[in-house]
Protein backbone atom coordinates (compact mmCIF):
# COMPACT_ATOMS: atom_id res chain seq x y z
CA UNK A 1 0.00 0.00 0.00
CA UNK A 2 1.78 3.74 -0.93
CA UNK A 3 2.05 5.81 1.71
CA UNK A 4 2.40 9.46 1.60
CA UNK A 5 3.70 12.60 4.07
CA UNK A 6 2.82 15.90 3.88
CA UNK A 7 5.45 17.54 6.21
CA UNK A 8 5.93 21.12 7.65
CA UNK A 9 2.64 22.90 6.85
CA UNK A 10 2.18 26.59 7.53
CA UNK A 11 -1.16 25.00 9.66
CA UNK A 12 -3.68 21.90 10.03
CA UNK A 13 -7.00 23.20 10.24
CA UNK A 14 -8.14 19.97 11.60
CA UNK A 15 -12.24 20.84 12.14
CA UNK A 16 -12.13 17.58 14.20
CA UNK A 17 -15.13 18.14 17.23
CA UNK A 18 -12.00 20.77 18.97
CA UNK A 19 -11.63 22.60 15.93
CA UNK A 20 -8.07 22.38 16.58
CA UNK A 21 -4.98 23.67 14.44
CA UNK A 22 -1.76 22.43 14.39
CA UNK A 23 1.07 25.11 12.97
CA UNK A 24 3.70 23.48 11.49
CA UNK A 25 2.15 20.39 11.42
CA UNK A 26 2.53 16.58 9.26
CA UNK A 27 0.09 14.46 7.51
CA UNK A 28 1.20 10.50 7.31
CA UNK A 29 -1.38 8.85 4.97
CA UNK A 30 -1.59 5.01 3.98
CA UNK A 31 -3.43 4.06 1.21
CA UNK A 32 -6.98 5.67 1.64
CA UNK A 33 -6.74 6.56 5.05
CA UNK A 34 -5.15 9.57 7.73
CA UNK A 35 -2.72 7.41 9.70
CA UNK A 36 -0.90 9.81 11.40
CA UNK A 37 -1.61 13.86 12.46
CA UNK A 38 1.22 15.46 14.53
CA UNK A 39 3.70 18.46 14.87
CA UNK A 40 6.45 16.17 14.35
CA UNK A 41 6.97 13.49 12.15
CA UNK A 42 10.18 14.09 10.42
CA UNK A 43 11.07 10.28 11.31
CA UNK A 44 8.33 9.15 9.44
CA UNK A 45 9.32 7.32 5.70
CA UNK A 46 6.98 7.37 3.38
CA UNK A 47 6.92 6.66 -0.96
CA UNK A 48 5.94 9.91 -1.27
CA UNK A 49 6.93 13.79 0.50
CA UNK A 50 4.97 16.85 -0.10
CA UNK A 51 6.97 20.24 1.25
CA UNK A 52 3.65 21.65 2.69
CA UNK A 53 5.98 24.96 3.73
CA UNK A 54 3.94 28.35 3.70
CA UNK A 55 0.73 25.83 2.79
CA UNK A 56 -2.22 25.84 4.79
CA UNK A 57 -4.13 22.11 4.68
CA UNK A 58 -7.81 22.01 5.24
CA UNK A 59 -10.08 18.92 5.03
CA UNK A 60 -11.77 19.40 1.38
CA UNK A 61 -14.88 20.14 1.54
CA UNK A 62 -18.19 18.80 1.08
CA UNK A 63 -20.72 20.20 -1.79
CA UNK A 64 -24.16 18.72 -0.53
CA UNK A 65 -26.40 19.53 -3.27
CA UNK A 66 -25.82 20.54 -7.39
CA UNK A 67 -26.94 19.77 -10.66
CA UNK A 68 -24.09 19.00 -12.68
CA UNK A 69 -25.87 19.18 -16.12
CA UNK A 70 -26.56 23.24 -15.40
CA UNK A 71 -23.22 24.05 -16.14
CA UNK A 72 -24.16 23.82 -19.56
CA UNK A 73 -26.91 26.35 -18.95
CA UNK A 74 -25.06 28.71 -16.63
CA UNK A 75 -25.66 32.47 -17.69
CA UNK A 76 -28.30 31.85 -20.14
CA UNK A 77 -29.54 35.66 -20.50
CA UNK A 78 -32.91 34.56 -20.92
CA UNK A 79 -33.11 32.93 -17.77
CA UNK A 80 -31.03 35.93 -15.77
CA UNK A 81 -33.71 37.83 -14.02
CA UNK A 82 -36.66 35.37 -12.87
CA UNK A 83 -38.02 33.77 -9.81
CA UNK A 84 -37.55 30.15 -9.27
CA UNK A 85 -40.64 29.07 -11.19
CA UNK A 86 -40.19 31.27 -14.10
CA UNK A 87 -36.36 30.14 -14.26
CA UNK A 88 -37.26 26.96 -14.72
CA UNK A 89 -40.01 27.14 -16.92
CA UNK A 90 -37.54 28.97 -19.55
CA UNK A 91 -34.47 26.14 -18.58
CA UNK A 92 -36.85 23.55 -19.00
CA UNK A 93 -36.93 24.18 -22.50
CA UNK A 94 -33.02 23.70 -22.84
CA UNK A 95 -32.52 20.55 -20.79
CA UNK A 96 -35.17 18.45 -22.59
CA UNK A 97 -32.83 18.66 -25.46
CA UNK A 98 -29.62 17.09 -23.52
CA UNK A 99 -28.11 14.14 -25.62
CA UNK A 100 -25.94 11.70 -24.53
CA UNK A 101 -22.52 12.48 -23.89
CA UNK A 102 -23.81 16.49 -22.77
CA UNK A 103 -23.68 14.93 -19.27
CA UNK A 104 -20.58 13.55 -19.24
CA UNK A 105 -18.92 17.21 -20.28
CA UNK A 106 -21.31 19.27 -18.26
CA UNK A 107 -19.95 17.16 -14.70
CA UNK A 108 -16.28 17.12 -15.88
CA UNK A 109 -16.30 20.57 -16.04
CA UNK A 110 -18.74 21.38 -13.12
CA UNK A 111 -16.72 18.53 -11.07
CA UNK A 112 -13.55 20.20 -12.09
CA UNK A 113 -14.29 23.38 -11.24
CA UNK A 114 -15.48 21.97 -7.37
CA UNK A 115 -11.94 20.07 -7.14
CA UNK A 116 -10.07 23.15 -7.62
CA UNK A 117 -11.59 25.68 -5.33
CA UNK A 118 -11.27 22.80 -2.20
CA UNK A 119 -14.16 20.59 -2.57
CA UNK A 120 -13.54 16.64 -2.71
CA UNK A 121 -17.02 15.06 -1.95
CA UNK A 122 -19.74 16.31 -4.37
CA UNK A 123 -23.53 15.33 -4.14
CA UNK A 124 -25.19 15.66 -7.49
CA UNK A 125 -29.03 15.81 -8.00
CA UNK A 126 -30.02 14.80 -11.82
CA UNK A 127 -33.32 15.17 -12.47
CA UNK A 128 -33.94 16.56 -16.11
CA UNK A 129 -34.00 13.03 -17.94
CA UNK A 130 -35.53 13.86 -21.96
CA UNK A 131 -37.70 11.23 -22.93
CA UNK A 132 -36.51 8.04 -24.12
CA UNK A 133 -32.67 8.61 -22.29
CA UNK A 134 -31.30 5.77 -20.95
CA UNK A 135 -28.43 5.76 -18.04
CA UNK A 136 -27.85 9.46 -17.93
CA UNK A 137 -26.67 8.89 -14.35
CA UNK A 138 -23.53 6.69 -15.19
CA UNK A 139 -22.78 9.59 -17.47
CA UNK A 140 -21.63 11.75 -14.48
CA UNK A 141 -20.65 8.87 -12.26
CA UNK A 142 -18.22 8.06 -15.18
CA UNK A 143 -16.89 12.04 -14.91
CA UNK A 144 -16.25 12.00 -11.45
CA UNK A 145 -14.24 8.70 -11.46
CA UNK A 146 -12.14 9.57 -14.33
CA UNK A 147 -11.64 13.12 -12.37
CA UNK A 148 -10.87 10.72 -9.13
CA UNK A 149 -13.08 12.76 -7.13
CA UNK A 150 -15.96 10.99 -4.67
CA UNK A 151 -19.50 11.40 -5.51
CA UNK A 152 -22.83 10.93 -4.08
CA UNK A 153 -24.91 10.93 -7.50
CA UNK A 154 -28.56 11.19 -6.65
CA UNK A 155 -31.14 10.00 -9.04
CA UNK A 156 -33.49 12.53 -9.36
CA UNK A 157 -36.76 12.11 -11.44
CA UNK A 158 -40.01 14.44 -12.32
CA UNK A 159 -42.95 12.39 -12.86
CA UNK A 160 -45.70 15.13 -12.31
CA UNK A 161 -45.65 17.46 -15.29
CA UNK A 162 -48.33 20.23 -16.83
CA UNK A 163 -51.18 17.82 -17.64
CA UNK A 164 -51.11 16.22 -14.21
CA UNK A 165 -50.70 19.73 -12.70
CA UNK A 166 -47.09 20.38 -11.91
CA UNK A 167 -44.67 22.90 -13.78
CA UNK A 168 -42.30 20.78 -15.67
CA UNK A 169 -43.56 20.07 -19.55
CA UNK A 170 -44.37 16.56 -20.02
CA UNK A 171 -42.09 15.91 -22.47
CA UNK A 172 -39.18 16.20 -19.40
CA UNK A 173 -41.12 13.79 -17.35
CA UNK A 174 -40.87 9.82 -17.02
CA UNK A 175 -43.56 7.20 -15.64
CA UNK A 176 -43.30 6.27 -11.71
CA UNK A 177 -42.46 2.58 -13.27
CA UNK A 178 -39.96 3.82 -15.56
CA UNK A 179 -38.20 6.27 -12.42
CA UNK A 180 -38.10 2.95 -9.78
CA UNK A 181 -36.52 0.51 -12.29
CA UNK A 182 -33.83 2.79 -13.30
CA UNK A 183 -33.53 4.17 -9.95
CA UNK A 184 -33.08 0.60 -8.52
CA UNK A 185 -30.43 -0.03 -11.44
CA UNK A 186 -28.40 2.72 -10.18
CA UNK A 187 -28.24 1.72 -6.59
CA UNK A 188 -27.22 -1.99 -7.72
CA UNK A 189 -24.80 -0.96 -10.48
CA UNK A 190 -22.81 1.65 -8.62
CA UNK A 191 -23.96 2.24 -4.71
CA UNK A 192 -21.05 1.53 -2.58
CA UNK A 193 -21.42 1.39 0.99
CA UNK A 194 -18.31 0.39 2.72
CA UNK A 195 -15.99 2.86 4.72
CA UNK A 196 -14.21 4.91 1.82
CA UNK A 197 -16.27 4.80 -0.66
CA UNK A 198 -16.21 6.96 -3.68
CA UNK A 199 -19.72 6.49 -5.06
CA UNK A 200 -22.93 5.99 -3.22
CA UNK A 201 -26.72 6.60 -4.83
CA UNK A 202 -29.23 8.68 -3.31
CA UNK A 203 -33.19 8.46 -4.52
CA UNK A 204 -34.29 12.37 -5.35
CA UNK A 205 -37.56 13.00 -6.96
CA UNK A 206 -37.12 16.55 -7.91
CA UNK A 207 -39.65 18.57 -5.65
CA UNK A 208 -43.47 18.79 -4.49
CA UNK A 209 -44.20 20.55 -7.79
CA UNK A 210 -42.85 17.95 -10.17
CA UNK A 211 -43.65 14.97 -8.52
CA UNK A 212 -46.75 12.84 -7.86
CA UNK A 213 -47.77 11.51 -4.32
CA UNK A 214 -47.10 8.43 -5.57
CA UNK A 215 -43.68 8.39 -6.22
CA UNK A 216 -42.62 10.53 -3.43
CA UNK A 217 -43.86 7.35 -1.29
CA UNK A 218 -42.95 4.51 -3.39
CA UNK A 219 -39.48 6.50 -3.68
CA UNK A 220 -38.35 6.56 0.29
CA UNK A 221 -39.51 3.16 0.29
CA UNK A 222 -37.48 2.13 -2.06
CA UNK A 223 -34.50 4.23 -0.77
CA UNK A 224 -34.84 2.26 2.52
CA UNK A 225 -35.22 -1.12 1.10
CA UNK A 226 -31.60 -0.53 0.00
CA UNK A 227 -30.87 1.36 2.79
CA UNK A 228 -29.36 4.50 0.87
CA UNK A 229 -30.33 8.19 1.60
CA UNK A 230 -33.00 10.55 0.51
CA UNK A 231 -32.79 14.04 -1.03
CA UNK A 232 -35.39 16.11 -2.69
CA UNK A 233 -35.94 19.95 -2.79
CA UNK A 234 -37.56 21.54 0.20
CA UNK A 235 -39.04 24.97 1.21
CA UNK A 236 -36.79 26.94 -1.48
CA UNK A 237 -39.62 29.81 -1.94
CA UNK A 238 -43.34 31.10 -1.18
CA UNK A 239 -44.37 29.90 -4.83
CA UNK A 240 -43.45 26.04 -3.36
CA UNK A 241 -45.58 26.72 -0.35
CA UNK A 242 -48.50 28.20 -2.24
CA UNK A 243 -48.63 24.98 -4.36
CA UNK A 244 -48.81 22.76 -1.57
CA UNK A 245 -51.34 24.75 -0.20
CA UNK A 246 -53.38 24.22 -3.06
CA UNK A 247 -52.37 20.78 -4.49
CA UNK A 248 -51.82 18.81 -1.07
CA UNK A 249 -53.61 21.20 1.09
CA UNK A 250 -50.58 21.38 3.17
CA UNK A 251 -47.44 23.15 4.20
CA UNK A 252 -44.18 22.00 2.34
CA UNK A 253 -43.05 20.07 5.53
CA UNK A 254 -45.82 18.76 6.54
CA UNK A 255 -46.59 17.22 2.91
CA UNK A 256 -43.16 15.29 3.41
CA UNK A 257 -43.57 14.01 6.78
CA UNK A 258 -47.32 12.48 5.18
CA UNK A 259 -45.01 10.91 2.42
CA UNK A 260 -42.63 9.35 4.76
CA UNK A 261 -39.51 11.72 3.97
CA UNK A 262 -38.22 12.92 7.21
CA UNK A 263 -35.96 11.02 9.53
CA UNK A 264 -31.61 11.13 9.75
CA UNK A 265 -31.60 9.59 6.53
CA UNK A 266 -33.16 12.43 4.72
CA UNK A 267 -31.69 15.77 3.16
CA UNK A 268 -33.15 18.52 1.90
CA UNK A 269 -32.08 21.01 -0.51
CA UNK A 270 -32.67 24.92 0.36
CA UNK A 271 -35.15 24.43 3.28
CA UNK A 272 -35.87 27.95 3.79
CA UNK A 273 -39.44 28.69 4.58
CA UNK A 274 -40.01 26.78 7.71
CA UNK A 275 -41.97 28.16 10.71
CA UNK A 276 -40.72 27.85 14.51
CA UNK A 277 -42.51 24.83 15.02
CA UNK A 278 -41.18 22.80 11.34
CA UNK A 279 -37.48 23.86 12.55
CA UNK A 280 -38.26 22.21 15.15
CA UNK A 281 -39.94 19.01 14.07
CA UNK A 282 -36.53 18.85 11.36
CA UNK A 283 -33.92 19.20 14.19
CA UNK A 284 -36.17 16.19 16.27
CA UNK A 285 -35.54 13.97 13.01
CA UNK A 286 -31.89 14.74 12.87
CA UNK A 287 -33.16 15.18 9.13
CA UNK A 288 -30.33 17.36 7.00
CA UNK A 289 -30.49 20.73 5.06
CA UNK A 290 -28.12 21.80 2.49
CA UNK A 291 -27.76 25.35 2.50
CA UNK A 292 -27.31 27.41 -0.81
CA UNK A 293 -26.93 31.24 -0.33
CA UNK A 294 -26.23 31.98 -3.79
CA UNK A 295 -28.69 30.40 -5.49
CA UNK A 296 -30.69 31.91 -2.73
CA UNK A 297 -29.90 35.33 -3.53
CA UNK A 298 -29.60 35.09 -6.85
CA UNK A 299 -33.37 33.30 -7.23
CA UNK A 300 -34.82 36.01 -4.45
CA UNK A 301 -35.63 33.20 -2.90
CA UNK A 302 -34.95 33.53 0.47
CA UNK A 303 -32.66 32.77 3.73
CA UNK A 304 -32.42 29.97 5.61
CA UNK A 305 -32.76 29.81 8.95
CA UNK A 306 -29.11 27.98 9.56
CA UNK A 307 -28.56 29.27 13.24
CA UNK A 308 -32.09 28.36 14.22
CA UNK A 309 -31.64 25.14 12.17
CA UNK A 310 -28.68 23.76 13.47
CA UNK A 311 -29.35 24.90 17.05
CA UNK A 312 -32.90 22.74 16.86
CA UNK A 313 -30.43 20.12 15.93
CA UNK A 314 -31.09 19.72 12.34
CA UNK A 315 -27.37 18.57 10.65
CA UNK A 316 -26.60 21.13 7.75
CA UNK A 317 -24.40 21.53 5.09
CA UNK A 318 -23.22 23.61 2.25
CA UNK A 319 -24.36 23.60 -1.49
CA UNK A 320 -23.34 25.36 -4.80
CA UNK A 321 -26.65 24.40 -6.44
CA UNK A 322 -26.94 23.83 -10.15
CA UNK A 323 -24.74 26.03 -11.88
CA UNK A 324 -27.39 27.99 -13.72
CA UNK A 325 -28.59 29.54 -10.50
CA UNK A 326 -25.05 29.76 -8.99
CA UNK A 327 -23.49 30.10 -12.08
CA UNK A 328 -20.73 28.90 -11.16
CA UNK A 329 -19.38 25.61 -8.69
CA UNK A 330 -17.42 27.20 -5.96
CA UNK A 331 -17.33 25.79 -2.18
CA UNK A 332 -14.83 29.00 -1.28
CA UNK A 333 -16.99 31.55 -2.75
CA UNK A 334 -19.91 29.75 -1.48
CA UNK A 335 -18.74 29.76 1.73
CA UNK A 336 -17.80 33.24 1.43
CA UNK A 337 -21.24 34.60 0.59
CA UNK A 338 -23.08 32.49 3.55
CA UNK A 339 -20.39 33.70 5.55
CA UNK A 340 -21.81 37.49 4.44
CA UNK A 341 -26.00 36.47 3.96
CA UNK A 342 -25.73 35.51 7.77
CA UNK A 343 -24.31 38.53 9.35
CA UNK A 344 -26.29 40.72 6.98
CA UNK A 345 -29.31 38.83 7.64
CA UNK A 346 -29.09 37.70 11.51
CA UNK A 347 -26.60 39.63 12.89
CA UNK A 348 -22.79 40.27 13.44
CA UNK A 349 -22.38 37.16 15.91
CA UNK A 350 -24.69 35.28 13.84
CA UNK A 351 -22.14 33.11 12.20
CA UNK A 352 -18.20 33.34 11.93
CA UNK A 353 -15.63 31.95 9.23
CA UNK A 354 -14.82 28.65 11.10
CA UNK A 355 -18.43 28.13 11.12
CA UNK A 356 -18.07 28.57 7.57
CA UNK A 357 -16.19 25.91 6.78
CA UNK A 358 -17.53 23.49 9.45
CA UNK A 359 -20.31 23.94 7.02
CA UNK A 360 -18.67 22.77 4.26
CA UNK A 361 -16.81 20.09 5.36
CA UNK A 362 -18.49 18.43 9.14
CA UNK A 363 -21.89 19.87 7.98
CA UNK A 364 -21.56 18.38 4.57
CA UNK A 365 -20.28 15.03 5.63
CA UNK A 366 -22.71 14.94 8.35
CA UNK A 367 -26.14 15.57 5.47
CA UNK A 368 -24.80 12.66 3.64
CA UNK A 369 -24.18 10.57 6.00
CA UNK A 370 -20.53 9.34 6.62
CA UNK A 371 -18.18 9.52 9.56
CA UNK A 372 -14.99 8.73 7.21
CA UNK A 373 -14.94 12.44 5.58
CA UNK A 374 -14.86 16.19 6.50
CA UNK A 375 -12.11 16.20 9.07
CA UNK A 376 -8.29 15.79 9.76
CA UNK A 377 -7.86 12.89 11.99
CA UNK A 378 -6.42 9.35 12.60
CA UNK A 379 -8.78 7.25 10.81
CA UNK A 380 -10.55 9.56 8.31
CA UNK A 381 -10.18 9.65 4.58
CA UNK A 382 -7.17 11.50 3.02
CA UNK A 383 -9.23 14.21 1.46
CA UNK A 384 -7.10 17.22 1.59
CA UNK A 385 -6.85 20.53 0.14
CA UNK A 386 -3.30 22.53 0.12
CA UNK A 387 -3.38 26.56 -0.23
CA UNK A 388 0.03 28.48 -0.75
CA UNK A 389 -0.36 31.59 1.47
CA UNK A 390 1.85 33.70 -0.30
CA UNK A 391 -0.51 35.49 -2.89
CA UNK A 392 -1.56 38.65 -3.72
CA UNK A 393 -4.80 38.23 -2.58
CA UNK A 394 -3.49 37.03 0.88
CA UNK A 395 -1.44 39.65 1.56
CA UNK A 396 -1.77 41.26 4.46
CA UNK A 397 -4.56 38.82 5.66
CA UNK A 398 -1.84 36.06 7.49
CA UNK A 399 -3.26 36.68 11.10
CA UNK A 400 -6.06 34.02 11.05
CA UNK A 401 -5.89 31.20 8.53
CA UNK A 402 -9.50 30.17 8.44
CA UNK A 403 -10.50 33.84 8.51
CA UNK A 404 -8.09 34.43 5.14
CA UNK A 405 -9.82 31.61 3.32
CA UNK A 406 -13.39 32.58 4.14
CA UNK A 407 -13.56 36.13 4.08
CA UNK A 408 -10.52 37.24 1.41
CA UNK A 409 -12.97 36.84 -1.49
CA UNK A 410 -9.65 34.54 -3.17
CA UNK A 411 -11.24 31.42 -4.87
CA UNK A 412 -8.73 30.55 -7.31
CA UNK A 413 -6.37 29.72 -4.73
CA UNK A 414 -6.15 25.51 -4.04
CA UNK A 415 -2.41 24.43 -4.67
CA UNK A 416 -2.58 20.77 -4.62
CA UNK A 417 -5.88 18.46 -3.81
CA UNK A 418 -5.29 14.77 -2.78
CA UNK A 419 -8.88 12.44 -2.40
CA UNK A 420 -8.34 8.99 -1.14
CA UNK A 421 -4.82 9.42 -0.68
CA UNK A 422 -4.73 9.95 -4.43
CA UNK A 423 -3.06 13.72 -5.90
CA UNK A 424 -6.11 14.67 -8.24
CA UNK A 425 -5.03 18.58 -8.47
CA UNK A 426 -1.17 19.69 -8.72
CA UNK A 427 0.27 23.23 -8.86
CA UNK A 428 -3.95 24.25 -9.46
CA UNK A 429 -4.13 21.85 -12.80
CA UNK A 430 -6.41 18.73 -12.57
CA UNK A 431 -4.02 15.70 -12.73
CA UNK A 432 -5.82 13.34 -14.07
CA UNK A 433 -7.64 14.74 -17.18
CA UNK A 434 -6.82 17.08 -20.00
CA UNK A 435 -8.10 20.53 -18.96
CA UNK A 436 -8.17 22.58 -22.48
CA UNK A 437 -10.20 19.23 -23.66
CA UNK A 438 -12.63 19.73 -20.86
CA UNK A 439 -13.06 22.58 -21.81
CA UNK A 440 -13.61 22.62 -25.35
CA UNK A 441 -16.38 19.36 -24.56
CA UNK A 442 -18.61 21.95 -22.61
CA UNK A 443 -19.02 24.74 -24.49
CA UNK A 444 -19.83 22.75 -27.48
CA UNK A 445 -22.63 20.96 -25.48
CA UNK A 446 -23.42 23.91 -24.00
CA UNK A 447 -23.87 25.72 -27.79
CA UNK A 448 -25.68 22.82 -29.18
CA UNK A 449 -27.82 22.62 -26.44
CA UNK A 450 -29.17 26.57 -26.22
CA UNK A 451 -29.40 26.36 -30.15
CA UNK A 452 -32.03 23.11 -30.17
CA UNK A 453 -33.90 24.87 -27.91
CA UNK A 454 -34.12 27.97 -29.86
CA UNK A 455 -34.74 25.69 -33.25
CA UNK A 456 -37.23 24.35 -31.13
CA UNK A 457 -39.07 27.12 -29.37
CA UNK A 458 -38.72 30.16 -31.81
CA UNK A 459 -37.21 32.01 -28.47
CA UNK A 460 -33.91 34.01 -28.61
CA UNK A 461 -32.32 32.52 -25.38
CA UNK A 462 -28.81 34.41 -25.37
CA UNK A 463 -30.22 37.73 -26.90
CA UNK A 464 -31.83 40.42 -24.15
CA UNK A 465 -35.76 40.39 -24.20
ZN1 LIG B 1 -31.36 22.47 -6.65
Amino acid sequence: MSSMLIKNARNIITMDDRRSRVPGGSIYIEGPEIKAVGADLSHVVADVVIDARGKVVIPGMVNGHHHLNQVLTKNVPLAQDKGLFDWLTTLYQVWQHLQPGDLHAGATAGLGELLKTGCTTAADHFYAFPRESRNLLDEEIQAAAELGMRFHPTRGSMSRGKSKGGLPPDELTQSEDEILADTRRAIETHHRPERFSMVRVGVAPCSPFSVTTELMKEAAVLARSYGVRLHTHLAETIDEQDFCREMYGMRPLEYMESTGWIGPDVWYAHGIHFSDDEVRRIGAAHAGVCHCPVSNMKLSSGTCRVPDLLKAGAAVGLGVDGSASADSSNMLFEARVGYLLHKHAHGPTAVTAEDMLWLATRGGAAVLGRDDIGSIEVGKAADLVLVDVNQVGYAGALHDDVGMLMMTGSTQVVDTVIVNGVVVVQEGRLTRVDEEKVVRQANAASARLVEAAGVATGRDFVGRV
